[in-house]
């Protein structure tokens, strides 16, 4: 069996490290707030090349939070990209704000710049910045864009620790960046966790205090806030793994590689590219075919787990129906049957790789 995500073999590759991060939170009694927040929150900062780490409860309050923390005016327009998961527009109609809707990049899978001009109005104040799949961004087009119309960026980093842009690394780019330590990310804890980075110290201590009832001090609230911390088992586990997520990275780099090496020129599937400028984090290995259904399925049969990012594009969801149409984001909307992502993590080696990659050229032949 190739297994999509495998958590308990990382685990055992670390299991004394692991071990001892979790007998250490619990002999201290630091389970909420503490030193090992305190560090992770500092090691993360360093790892991404910022000046402040806030702890949060998970990637979704992340955003929601950073976007509080911005104060946008009520009526504020947010674009978002139309393939992603769902917590990129949750978070800004959560908040109140109104999600716009972008195509994404048929080469990418990240927001197509040219659509997001279009979309801008006058009441447009922020764009989300998916970096799906762990590929970055293009962040000085959209920097451009942000400048030219007054706009903030918020880059949802959920899938792309490690990943890099123009030699700097995501989550230092934008004006404030999200990140989420759900278990199977690339940085997973062992239940949920996320983090805001940013440069801007004001913007990190009003998150800090929204996620923290509104106060610095114990009873001194200076507005409703909520309640979203990081907790201290989380943060050590974290800060077990963070040493070990360049070469996790590296090793999904190189998988990719071989993935490349095996598909290239395969009629019928479009592989993932990586644009000039940047460094994947390959959260996910994403391909394109019109045999999707019949590809996984086959896979499935011979023991390989996939997956489908995402199956339905945001716009087109229960949850937004009779708001957006389908032709508004033409790409994501007609190619969410497409998607299909196949086994990728330092769980695996360049044999599985290949005997995915023969398996997929087998049936491609037979198709
Ligand atoms: C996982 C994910 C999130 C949400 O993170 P949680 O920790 O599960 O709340 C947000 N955005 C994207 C793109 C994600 O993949």
């Amino acid at each position: 069996m190739i297994k999509f995500l495998d958590l308990n073999s990382q685990y055992l590759s670390i299991k004394s490290d692991i071990d001892a991060a979790i007998k250490n939170v619990i002999e201290k009694s630091a389970y909420i707030g503490g030193e090992f927040v305190e560090q992770f929150e500092r090691d993360f900062a360093k790892y991404i090349g910022v000046d402040h780490c806030v702890g949060v409860g998970n990637g979704t309050d992340a955003i929601e939070i950073a976007l509080e923390a911005l104060h946008l005016p009520s009526g504020s327009e947010v674009i978002v990209p139309a393939n992603s998961f769902i917590a990129s527009s949750e978070a800004v109609s959560r908040m109140g704000h109104k999600v716009v809707f972008a195509d994404v990049s048929p080469e990418t899978y990240t927001l197509d710049l040219v659509d997001v001009e279009r979309k801008i109005t006058s009441a447009t104040r922020a764009v989300i910045a998916v970096h799906l799949y762990g590929h970055p961004c293009d962040l000085s087009g959209l920097q451009h864009l942000a400048k030219k119309y007054d706009l903030l960026i918020i880059e949802d980093c959920a899938q792309a620790h490690g990943a890099k842009y123009g030699g700097q690394r995501v989550g230092a780019i934008g004006d404030v960046a999200t990140f989420s330590f759900y278990p199977g990310k690339n940085l997973g804890a062992y239940g949920d966790g996320g983090a805001i980075t940013t440069n801007d110290k004001n913007l990190a201590t009003t998150c800090r205090m929204i996620a923290n009832h509104g106060r610095v001090a114990k009873y001194n609230h200076e507005f409703e806030g909520r309640n979203s911390r990081l907790d201290g088992l989380q943060a050590s586990i974290l800060m077990a793994k963070l040493p070990h997520l360049e070469a996790w990275v590296a090793k999904r780099n190189e998988l990719a590689g071989q993935y490349v090496l095996n598909l290239e020129g395969l009629e019928g599937i479009i592989l993932p590219i990586v644009s000039v400028n940047c460094y994947h984090a390959f959260h996910l290995f994403v391909i394109r075919t019109r045999l999707r259904d019949s590809l996984s399925s086959y896979l499935n049969d011979h023991g390989v787990q996939t997956g489908v990012h995402y199956p339905i594009a945001l716009p087109c969801l229960k949850a937004y129906e009779g708001r957006y149409l389908p032709e508004q984001t033409p790409f994501s909307a007609s190619t969410s049957g497409q998607l299909l992502s196949l086994p990728i993590g330092e769980h695996l080696t360049f044999s599985d790789v290949k005997k995915v990659s023969d398996l997929i050229r087998d049936f491609m032949s037979a198709a």
